[in-house]
């Protein structure tokens, strides 16, 4: 097949994917101003002036441009406090100060999306480690989704015990077979658990969630919202840091963790970090909505070339995640290797698969990212056993994406000497 061929071939299955795809692409836009306009909005309450922009050293007592993000991150999130601190180091940390905060020793933590994600494992001590919750003495159970993957309310109610003082959902799907669950799915179960349950906190790691819908769980009724500053809610621009937004007595007392009881909240430093998750939180709606653009244009193509994707073009978006059948090792390393040629950095590395401590398989990963680990810059990973999934996120721009899918279509054309 000529060049020519396979390029036209490219072009016209881009071509066909953007016409369809035209309204889903004006419904993301919408939510991008929505959440732009509450972004915004909460910038103007609290009256952000250059002068929050500069940070503070050493304790960082009186840094009014933190306490002021932090009071921006509240209102966004629309939560009565919150905690956004370059010295949480991701998402994992994140999760871990707000579930140390809450539980005490003798408590339970009901997880009522299935199995929490693979580093919490180790934090909660379903994979024995070090320090983790359960040397504490805080038991857990765990909720399996059901059968269409969609959380069980009444097994939820049922797992509760008299000594339950956490309920955990997830939003993204993760590494899971499932779609991710919406704001309103989040809502109807902790309104129906909470009416028996009043005394419970309700917290959701929002990892690969925020900005995909235009509300947040915690506007919805969730007591905590947690997540990473290198993924949505830090634009593409936070260099690293993560946030807990929610209910003030909650907030105090993780505040204790991520610094020490009676210092709380009130010190840490900022150094030079204000101005980017100041301007990464101004960015992150429209960030956001690139990738989520991207992530619809691939769930519209690759199902041309043979792939099984979820969710599917036409089901609604809940997070970043789209999960790729590729049914073959060399399909799968095919794409991830089109993945990182395309990154703006470390394009000319070739990813390959290999082992990594924690995986039973081999696992391969593509990102050439400004950002280390920076997953709303647009990744590819996936472990080489079959069905041979392959997990694709991010893009700070959409035409970055676009001409990601592009490789891929001409690389598959050239590789199967087949036309889609
Ligand atoms: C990324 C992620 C985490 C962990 O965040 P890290 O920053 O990688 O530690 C937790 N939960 C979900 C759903 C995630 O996507």
């Amino acid at each position: 097949m000529s060049l020519e061929v396979s390029r036209n071939t490219a072009t016209e299955l881009l071509k066909a994917a953007e016409d369809a795809l035209h309204e889903r692409f004006q419904y993301v836009e919408v939510i991008a101003r929505r959440n732009q306009q509450k972004v915004l909005d909460a910038f103007h309450a609290e009256r952000v002036s250059a002068i929050d922009l500069s940070g503070t050293t050493g304790y960082g007592l009186d840094d009014e441009g933190r306490d002021k993000l932090e009071r921006v991150f509240a209102r966004v999130f629309e939560t009565e406090a919150a905690i956004v601190r370059s010295q949480i180091i991701s998402g994992t940390h994140a999760l871990r100060l707000a579930m140390f905060g809450v539980v005490r020793p003798g408590h339970h933590i009901v997880f009522a999306t299935g199995t929490p994600y693979d580093t919490l494992e180790a934090v909660v001590g379903i994979r024995p480690a070090i320090g983790s919750l359960a040397e504490w003495g805080v038991s857990h159970s765990i909720v399996p989704l059901n059968a269409d993957g969609y959380f069980d309310t009444q097994a939820i109610t049922a797992a509760l015990q008299s000594n339950t003082k956490l309920v955990m959902f997830q939003k993204s799907r993760g590494y899971q077979d499932r779609l991710a669950f919406s704001a309103e799915d989040i809502r109807f179960c902790v309104n129906h658990v909470r009416q028996t349950h009043p005394g419970v906190c309700f917290a959701v790691d929002n990892s690969y969630g925020e900005f995909v819908e235009a509300v947040e769980p915690t506007a919805v009724g969730a007591d905590l919202a947690i997540g990473s500053l290198i993924k949505n809610a830090g634009g593409g621009i936070a260099p690293t840091g993560g946030y807990i937004a929610g209910r003030k007595r909650y907030i105090e007392q993780i505040g204790a963790q991520v610094t020490a009881p009676g210092v709380g909240l009130e010190a840490g430093p900022t150094h030079d970090f204000l101005r980017p998750l100041y301007q990464g939180l101004f960015l992150a709606p429209h960030t956001v909505s690139q990738a989520i653009k991207g992530s619809l244009l691939a769930a519209h193509v690759l199902p041309a070339l043979g792939y099984r994707v979820s969710p599917s073009w036409f089901e609604p978006r809940r997070d970043l995640v789209l999960a790729i059948d590729f049914g073959s090792r060399d399909a799968l390393l095919r794409f991830c290797q089109c993945v990182q040629a395309s990154a703006p950095v470390d394009a000319h590395v070739v990813p390959q698969a290999a082992p990594m401590p924690g995986y039973a398989s081999d696992v391969v990963m593509a990102a050439g990212t400004f950002i280390q680990g920076g997953s709303l810059e647009m990744s590819a990973d996936g472990p080489m056993r079959p069905p041979f999934t392959g997990y694709f996120q991010g893009g700070l721009t959409y035409e970055h994406v676009y001409l990601t899918i592009e490789r891929f279509i001409n690389a598959s054309i050239k590789d199967r000497g087949v036309s889609p």
